[in-house]
């Protein structure tokens, strides 16, 4: 069930830190169909609408190479979640589960992943498929989808030793 920015029934809220131990920068925007969480899918789909994903300077020229690729992991910032919550409720049935066993945006660090189809590149910006955010939210990071890498050496005896394994 979709939420706003309320807290259900059986639901924990703990007090947020008000000092913050890293700071990120918006590298882009992202625009969707979506212009309310009401509307807003649930997962992406690679066959869902295009988007775009734009690019702010001074990172236009980081897109270089990127249509090697034809798919790609998207970060970005959940920009109108709650942070607070421990415990939530998405069926709102007063059971809960613990942030971490969820894909709620409702978390710490709001960060939202999707893996989209590259579909087309216009200079600063990326047409793609399979985003499920709303419209304006704000772009962390942008990274070839790690199933199209292949490893560069195959593993070796020894390469997952412990240190303690070691001595
Ligand atoms: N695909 C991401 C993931 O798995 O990390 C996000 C999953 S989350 C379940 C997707 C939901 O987050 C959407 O259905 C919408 O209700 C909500 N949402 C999307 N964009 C948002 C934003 N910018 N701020 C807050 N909530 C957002």
């Amino acid at each position: 069930m979709v939420r706003e920015n309320e807290i259900r029934a059986a639901e924990v809220a703990v007090d947020f830190p008000l000092q913050m131990d890293a700071g990120v920068i918006f590298i882009g925007r992202i625009n969707t169909p979506w212009t309310s969480r009401l509307m807003c899918p649930r997962q992406g789909r690679l066959d869902g609408p295009v988007c775009t994903i734009t690019l702010f300077e001074p990172w236009v020229r980081a897109l270089d190479n990127i249509t090697d690729f034809e798919r790609l992991e998207v970060l970005y910032w959940l920009h109108l979640s709650r942070r607070d919550l421990v415990k939530q409720s998405p069926a709102n049935d007063g059971t809960t589960r613990g942030t971490f066993a969820l894909r709620s945006p409702v978390r710490p660090n709001p960060i939202g992943t999707a893996i989209v189809k590259l579909a087309g590149r216009e200079g600063a910006i990326l047409k793609v498929q399979g985003l499920n955010c709303l419209d304006n939210t704000p772009l962390l990071d942008l990274k070839p989808d790690r199933t199209l890498f292949k490893p560069i050496a195959p593993p070796q005896p020894g390469d997952y030793e412990t240190n303690e394994a070691r001595g």
